[in-house]
């Protein structure tokens, strides 16, 4: 490890010892300056406690950007599964593959303890930082920076002294409470209707992944929608999101009707799974929260990051992504304000905070494309981004691939993907439109929709990576010319 050479003399008391202030942690001592972890849980290295939420996460690009700069990226890659397509199987037995972006974009699945021991020997090796496991942040007491932290096990209580304190403690945050009480706001969390329960499925006989490997799996139904990701085992996991309320309105947790509804829902996955409804009944429901904290920052003393700040519905299985992305914020910040830790939290707020807001937009978003994914629209709607993508790397770019493997602001991706979703929209009009895809026709229609779009986004357009071919296709030159458009762009 190179240790920056700094004048920081400050210590850093970081609640939560999960995948965020782990990381951060590392980046601090990176640069030479000391941090202590203050864990509520045991040490997940020794223990065998349950999983917790979430056994398998998707990284994807900025998560492993922020990795690659404290050089975890092969160590983490080594243990993950690339997926690089969605595979929706239908209610009536077909299947479909969506593939997410280029040849090689690609999802990893990792195991959360995994990751978090990786992180965690990591900070421990770089001598700087001090975890201690069984501590439970209790009372915070910002204007005198004192914290008081219990042990969980003993009850035992202790008071600390502190100069600069980050809350990484996740949705349920005491340092969030902390400051958004000390401003007199709410504390930003909402429970949502939706709940979920995870399962897994075993390898099959000779050992190998029961279903394809190297794709999500999804089964989107109208009441619920359920996600299988590759492990590293072979096994897969299972995340069922259903509301509650709803299945409790229709009956399904009545007599046979959870096991009628499984096995009409999901025929395959009842072929797979035979105890599937008892599995169902003995699984832990766990609900599911969104944070958008109205505040982060308490003057240069205390900051909150990760979900702590800004939790997201999982899907875009972006949350430990953006996580780590707030580390490599907040380690930039530090460069921009040199150690000048007021700017930096206050800055680390300003920017960050309308960006998260973005995203979480965004992922509200994709729930309903997950859910939308089983009609032929979608279908075509994901074919025609992509073709439009072939035709226009210069200008466009599928939201998912905006968002899943690039850096682009999550703002810049709302403002693209709403210009976007006009385009597609006014060609989803024509219910022809998917036979005409392959077609000579199809630049012609899409010709007329595309100037204003284009028109649109010049002034956002430098944040869609040059991809060049376009410029040299005589057929599509011609083509533009024709429809009287773009040449003054192409
Ligand atoms: C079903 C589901 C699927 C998901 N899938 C993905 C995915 O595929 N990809 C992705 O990027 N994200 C995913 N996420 C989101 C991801 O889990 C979170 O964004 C990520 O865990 C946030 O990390 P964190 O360190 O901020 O918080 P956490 O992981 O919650 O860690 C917080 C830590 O603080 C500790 N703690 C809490 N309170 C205290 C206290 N008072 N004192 C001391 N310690 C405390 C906790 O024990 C924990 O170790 C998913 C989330 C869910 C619910």
């Amino acid at each position: 490890m190179i240790i920056k050479k700094n004048n920081c003399k400050e210590e850093f008391c970081i609640i939560g010892g999960g995948l965020v202030g782990t990381l951060l942690s590392i980046y601090l001592a990176e640069r030479g300056i000391r941090s202590e972890i203050f864990e509520k849980r045991p040490d997940i290295r020794m223990t065998d406690l349950g999983e917790g939420r979430s056994i398998v996460m998707s990284l994807s690009h900025r998560g492993w950007h922020a990795l690659n700069a404290v050089g975890l990226k092969r160590k983490i890659e080594k243990i993950s599964v690339p997926k690089f397509a969605r595979m929706v199987h239908h209610s009536d037995g077909t299947i479909n593959t969506q593939q997410y972006g280029r040849k090689n974009h690609a999802l990893y699945s990792v195991n959360r303890r995994t990751i978090n021991s990786i992180l965690l020997n990591r900070t421990e090796e770089t001598g700087l930082v001090k975890i201690y496991f069984d501590s439970e942040c209790s009372e915070l007491d910002l204007e005198n920076r004192k914290v008081v932290f219990i042990n969980p096990k003993t009850n035992r209580k202790y008071l600390k002294n502190y100069d600069k304190i980050i809350g990484a403690d996740g949705i349920f945050s005491k340092v969030r409470g902390a400051i958004t009480s000390a401003y007199g706001s709410n504390n930003g969390l909402t429970m949502h209707d939706y709940v979920y329960k995870e399962f897994t499925i075993p390898p099959g006989k000779d050992g190998r992944y029961i279903l394809h490997e190297n794709h999500i799996h999804i089964w989107p139904r109208e009441s619920c929608l359920l996600v299988g990701m590759p492990n590293y085992n072979k096994t897969f996991t299972c995340t069922l999101f259903y509301s509650d309320k709803e299945f409790q309105a229709e009956n399904i947790y009545y007599g046979n009707n959870l096991q009628n509804f499984l096995k009409s829902s999901f025929p395959d996955v009842v072929s797979i799974i035979p105890d599937f409804a008892c599995q169902f009944l003995e699984k832990k429901t766990s609900s599911m929260f969104s944070v958008k904290s109205p505040a982060w920052v308490y003057r240069d003393n205390a900051a909150i990051i990760g979900d702590a700040a800004h939790a997201i519905v999982p899907f875009y299985g972006m949350g430990m992504n953006i996580g780590f992305e707030d580390c490599t914020v907040f380690n930039s910040l530090i460069d921009d304000f040199n150690y000048d830790w007021n700017k930096i939290f206050s800055e680390f707020f300003n920017s960050r905070k309308p960006e998260t807001d973005a995203i979480d937009d965004l992922s509200l978003e994709n729930l309903q494309h997950l859910k939308h994914s089983v009609n032929k629209d979608f279908q075509t709607r994901w074919e025609l981004e992509r073709k439009i993508w072939k035709m226009y790397p210069n200008y466009w770019m599928p939201t998912y691939v905006m968002v899943a493997f690039s850096s682009m602001p999550f703002r810049r991706i709302k403002e693209i993907s709403e210009e976007q979703n006009k385009v597609l929209n006014q060609l989803l009009i024509n219910k022809k439109i998917r036979e005409n895809l392959n077609q000579k026709r199809f630049f012609y229609i899409l010709a007329k929709y595309m100037s204003s779009y284009i028109i649109n986004i010049r002034k956002i357009q430098r944040y869609i990576p040059k991809a060049g071919k376009i410029r040299n296709n005589i057929f599509f030159r011609f083509l533009s010319f024709r429809s009287g458009f773009l040449n003054i762009f192409i």
